[in-house]
């Protein structure tokens, strides 16, 4: 009886402790540690103060080819563009999770139609690929989830905000790299938001595995930081002010 009662009080004392608590403000203020401070750009495409500068209109030096070899893309007038036939090149450091600013124009005088007009990518970890493509004004029919601000063979974007070849174009890209467990299988898949020229194209979508051509697409365990790529698919396809931050 006396242990019953004791323990009733304890109860009644934790009761009312909670209950004080949940009236003083400081209990749900988190003061330390501080966030850290970070001085913006100019404008939202300037690169902020703690991010990694992977072009910056002189030098490809952080690029380099599957191989190792440098970088054979052409750098002129501030782009580094692609020059056709000689593959895709991936930055020499490796990124997980991350945010990535990158910008692209597709040639002014570009010819050819569906997936064979101004093709190139961005590959997140060397696998998850973020079409880049002419469908200004939806004038290029192509299927949708093929189209630029696409997850290529996986998720269409939101909407189709891109503008005529020959303009610049941004990417802003918040990207979370997938968990995998000791054995190889998927814990958590990878996802990625998508802002292209300042407008939402994909909202947390998840990445259902690596982008294939043929077939549905499906993970392989990789590192959990990998190069980020971009692609060669022939097309004179330009890129410039390419930084990111790692999460
Ligand atoms: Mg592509």
């Amino acid at each position: 009886m006396q242990l019953q009662r004791s323990v009733i009080i304890c109860a009644a004392i934790i009761a009312n402790t909670n209950l004080f608590a949940q009236k003083d403000p400081p209990t749900t203020e988190i003061w330390k540690p501080e966030v850290k401070v970070v001085t913006p750009g100019k404008t939202n495409a300037d690169a902020p103060s703690d991010a990694i500068i992977l072009f910056n209109g002189t030098s490809a030096s952080g690029w380099q080819h599957a191989n190792g070899d440098e970088a054979k893309w052409t750098v002129a007038d501030n782009a580094l563009t692609v020059k056709p036939g000689t593959g895709a090149i991936q930055t020499k450091q490796k990124f997980g999770d991350c945010q990535l600013h990158i910008e692209w124009r597709i040639d002014k005088n570009v010819k050819g139609e569906n997936q064979d007009r101004g093709n190139s990518g961005v590959f997140l970890m060397g696998r998850y690929e973020l079409q880049v493509l002419d469908n200004y004004n939806n004038i290029n029919k192509t299927y949708v989830n093929g189209q630029a601000g696409s997850m290529y063979k996986q998720t269409p974007p939101l909407v189709n905000v891109c503008k005529a070849p020959g303009e610049w174009q941004t990417y802003d890209i918040v990207f979370t790299a997938p968990r995998f467990s000791d054995n190889g299988s998927v814990v958590i898949p990878a996802h990625i938001t998508v802002i292209q020229n300042g407008v939402l194209v994909q909202n947390n979508t998840t990445i259902w595995g690596n982008t294939e051509y043929i077939g549905s697409p499906f993970y392989e365990k990789h590192d959990a930081k990998e190069p980020l790529m971009l692609q060669d698919h022939s097309h004179l396809t330009s890129f410039r002010n390419i930084w990111i931050r790692e999460l």
